[in-house]
């Protein structure tokens, strides 16, 4: 075979590429904070006065050469500091809200750290009511439909979490669960069983990162102490046959983050990532863009590459965009509609000229 043989093979086709793009589809593992790109930093640090440790937009992107998930974290924790106002918190989910509405997001749950501000003396209130506010905007006028998800830091201790989730009571309206991220290692689900036990009285839907960087004891952890309904990464869980049964058996969703596990090197390329083999043995796999403007790109941008590296096809498209709106907390009527909106998608694209 000539090279130029081999070299067409290997490329995404044009049609299917179009079509990811096309293809409506949820997102359900996205950090809002993880949205805000340089050029927001730099007008957010300008307007409120924030000084960085980075000289330029420029600077600042060069420096997201991660090795691992820490030294993502500590340039996103400074990131972050340039987020003050309730407009800062509206600005940053409504610049996602347009991203997604161009690759075609239909429904939208996005966490948040309210840590990560309150700990600088942000008031939650200014948090949430910037971002519900963007929420409430995004459904009139793009037709995303979107909630939000509170996350506790993993690093930090329980009782912070406890206290985060008291204060966090008079807006239980404006979130609809609650998921635990930051970084994994040593800080395994166990350490948050009473403040999950508290969300779950509290009728709260439950995630949890898990199976990241750590192992599968703490993906086991997050579904028996936990609670978690769904398992945000979930990529260590093949290491585990049992834990594989039970994750097929009991359709407990994995929100994958391809160009997040390249960029925190928890697989060394894309080729050998592992969704291929996870969709394989039946399990409720979907992509995600996790920290979109540190990983290298938005939600079809992890499809479109994935595709590429894993030579996926039509069939897995489609079984990536059902699981996505399966896998979400819409409700079943929300849930119908999205499918059916998914079937008529294809119908059209396929239908005999
Ligand atoms: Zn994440």
């Amino acid at each position: 075979m000539s090279e130029a043989v081999q070299h067409t093979e290997l490329m995404l086709s044009d049609r299917l590429a179009d079509f990811l793009r096309g293809m409506p589809k949820a997102e359900l593992h996205i950090h809002i904070e993880g949205s805000l790109e340089p050029e927001l930093i730099f007008q957010m640090a300008q307007r409120n006065g924030v000084s960085l440790p980075y000289a330029s937009v420029e600077a600042l992107r060069a420096a997201y050469a991660f090795t691992n998930l820490q030294s993502f974290l500590d340039i996103y924790y400074a990131g972050a500091s340039v987020l003050l106002t309730e407009v800062d918190f509206f600005d940053m989910a409504w610049a996602y809200f347009l991203r997604a509405r161009a690759d075609n997001v239909i429904h939208a749950e996005l966490f948040f750290d309210p840590q990560t501000h309150t700990m600088r003396g942000v008031p939650f209130a200014v948090v949430i009511n910037g971002l519900h506010r963007a929420v409430e905007r995004a459904r009139q006028e793009l037709g995303i439909r979107a909630s939000l998800i509170l996350c506790f830091l993993r690093h930090l201790s329980e009782d912070e979490a406890l206290a985060t989730l008291e204060e966090a009571k008079p807006y239980i309206g404006r979130f609809i669960g609650v998921g635990l991220d930051s970084g994994e290692l040593g800080n395994p689900p166990e350490k948050f069983a009473r403040v999950f036990a508290e969300a779950r009285r509290l009728g709260l839907r439950i995630v949890a990162h898990a199976g990241e960087e750590g192992p599968p004891a703490y993906i086991w952890g997050a579904l028996d102490v936990l609670g978690a309904e769904r398992i945000d990464h979930g990529v260590q869980a093949l290491k585990d046959p049992a834990l594989v049964e039970r994750l097929v058996r009991e359709h407990i969703p994995l929100t994958v983050c391809p160009l997040s596990n390249i960029k925190l090197c928890v697989f060394p390329t894309l080729a050998q990532h592992n969704l291929r083999e996870l969709l394989d043995r039946g399990l409720v796999a979907t992509i995600n863009s996790d920290d979109p403007a540190y990983f290298g790109g938005y939600i079809n941008q992890n499809y479109l590459e994935t595709f590429q590296a894993l030579q996926l096809n039509l069939g897995h498209a489609r079984r990536l965009a059902e699981n996505s709106f399966v896998a979400s907390f819409a409700s079943a009527e929300e849930k119908c509609r999205d499918l059916e909106r998914l079937v008529a998608y294809f119908d059209q694209t396929f239908a005999p000229a």
